[in-house]
């Protein structure tokens, strides 16, 4: 029991990385870096300025730039 409750403590421990782990590994950079370097994820361009408020959400959340969110999701109203 002691085992199993251990295993799922490092699970939510690992789940902190994974977006980390996930920026290296599709683009070869840290997560944390372009966070903290206001760079995309993916292009490694400045991402400051947003067209709207979606966009600038999403950056908090995947740190992709606005042209890059728009390549990787489906517009909404498309
Ligand atoms: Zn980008």
């Amino acid at each position: 029991m002691d085992t199993k409750f251990n295993s799922v403590k490092n699970v939510s421990f690992k789940v902190n990385n994974i977006k980390e782990d996930l920026a290296m590994l599709m683009f070869n950079r840290s997560f944390t870096l372009a966070q903290v370097g206001k760079q995309c994820v993916v292009c490694g361009k400045r991402a400051d300025i947003f067209s709207c408020a979606r966009a600038e959400r999403e950056w908090t959340i995947s740190h992709m730039c606005e042209p890059c969110q728009n390549e990787v999701f489906e517009p909404m109203d498309g």
